[in-house]
């Protein structure tokens, strides 16, 4: 057999389907697919333009980030976060969002995108709130990274002197337009309708998004209820919760990735696992902005009750899944003080086979399987946090973080080596960010808000 890349001597966390670990191991990739897993003395014929020596690697699927917003880079540090969800949100974040020109949204996304493959996540779905979209698209293209990406979409007329039904007109010819011109096809690099969400689409909008996501095989990535705020809105205007007015439009299901989902309650749990409809956890998120996920969180029953659930990065703060898995892998244990709770490997299997679902890409992804795509990432073992390597998947959420990665295959292109992206000039972009961070705050005419005296 030929290939172009043979790793041979690691250790392989699988994720196929019996979920194998495998000592010695290898695995082989032509073009962009992999042509074979198993022990090395097992692929030892195969003939590779390229043999690399695994014996210091632990190999896994590239992982997934199933919510990130990747052009909040450059205003990174900067919120406040003492502040409540509304004021973060309408004083900071999204005027500043707003305010960055499209060069500058391109530089935050690639910021964003090494971040992401120097730690080992190989596929994003973005949250739906880029507003220079070409030119971010552009920009991710080339860094070799798989990823969905959404337009940011809302049409909810708050101002009522607003045209309400050309609102909605516009956003969802916007959607249209975005999928037609990057359409999914096999690409690494596409389109998706995604919605802000939380209060802020119409019924119309979720109806008419839901149908151009079921005429495209796409998905729609929304938020909803990282506070009781979304809760509290639903019930005023339409008597029910989110997830059951979402359920009486009609709107819920597989392509649906709802975001956060800390503040429902048990009956749109159900309603959420009898849709099929996905559900991504941001912890860290959660965590640092006080949404109560430990307190709230249904998460340990939409699990039991077969819902597949992703995990995020969301905002700028942190980039890293595997600080994720980690944070996943020990809040509920503690906030319910039961040890059973998403253990190590559930928590992996929510980094790489859900969040290929979550992407659609459940045949595709997410594993090191014959006939999957060549996203692997290998771990440095030479590192004080694998010595010794005792189990594997323990060691891969308990003890290492993505600063372990080594090296990192897109598409069988090695996107990253030695620590560094191969298809990014990375001293280059940190100091075109640096710039663009230091004049986007300069005008926005915000304070740095710093306890102590920064001189
Ligand atoms: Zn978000």
């Amino acid at each position: 057999m030929q290939a172009d890349t043979l790793i041979t001597g690691a250790t392989l966390v699988t994720m196929d389907a019996r979920r194998r670990v495998i000592r010695d191991g290898a695995v082989a990739f032509a073009g962009d697919t992999i042509v074979a897993v198993g022990k090395a003395a097992e692929l030892a014929g195969i003939d590779a333009r390229t043999v690399i020596d695994g014996s210091r690697f632990l190999l896994t699927p590239g992982f997934v980030n199933a919510h990130v917003h990747v052009t909040e880079t450059l205003i990174r540090g900067f919120v406040p976060g003492d502040l409540p969800f509304d004021e973060t949100l309408g004083r900071w974040v999204i005027p500043l969002y707003k305010d960055h020109s499209p060069a500058e949204q391109a530089v935050a996304a690639r910021l964003a995108v090494a971040a992401m493959l120097r730690t080992g996540t190989t596929s994003f779905i973005e949250a739906g709130t880029i507003i220079a979209f070409d030119e971010v698209m552009a920009a991710i293209a080339g860094t070799g990274i798989r990823a969905r990406i959404g337009r940011w979409t809302e049409d909810r007329a708050w101002d009522p002197a607003a045209d309400a039904e050309a609102l909605t007109r516009e956003a969802s010819a916007a959607l249209e337009r975005d999928l037609a011109a990057y359409p999914q096809d096999g690409r690494r690099i596409a389109a998706w309708p995604n919605l802000i969400g939380h209060m802020t689409a119409t019924d119309a909008l979720w109806r008419q998004a839901t149908a151009l996501a079921r005429r495209t095989g796409t998905g729609i990535s929304a938020h909803m209820s990282p506070v009781a705020d979304d809760a509290a809105w639903y019930l005023a205007e339409t008597g029910r919760r989110p997830v059951e007015h979402l359920a009486d439009l009609g709107v819920l299901g597989p392509h649906l990735n709802l975001v956060h989902m800390v503040h429902i309650d048990a009956r749109e749990a159900a309603l959420v696992a009898a849709s099929g409809t996905r559900v991504t956890f941001c912890p860290d998120a959660s965590l640092r902005s006080g949404y109560g996920a430990m307190r709230h969180g249904l998460f340990p029953e939409m699990a039991e009750a077969g819902v597949t659930i992703a995990l995020g990065t969301d905002g700028a703060d942190n980039h890293d899944m595997m600080r994720v898995m980690a944070l996943m892998a020990s809040l509920f244990r503690d906030a319910r003080e039961d040890r059973s709770l998403f253990p190590a490997h559930a928590a992996l299997e929510m980094a790489t086979v859900n969040g290929a679902r979550v992407m659609g890409l459940a045949d595709t992804i997410g594993a090191l399987a014959v006939g999957m795509k060549a996203d692997v990432v290998a771990h440095d073992l030479a590192r004080p946090e694998w010595v010794p390597l005792n189990n594997p998947v323990e060691q891969l959420v308990a003890s290492a973080d993505g600063r372990g990665v080594h090296s990192v295959w897109v598409d069988g292109v090695r996107v990253v080596e030695d620590q560094r992206c191969t298809l990014i000039d990375e001293a280059a972009l940190q100091a075109e960010g640096q710039a663009m961070a230091e004049a986007i705050l300069a005008r926005s005419g915000l304070p740095l808000v710093s306890e102590w005296p920064v001189e």
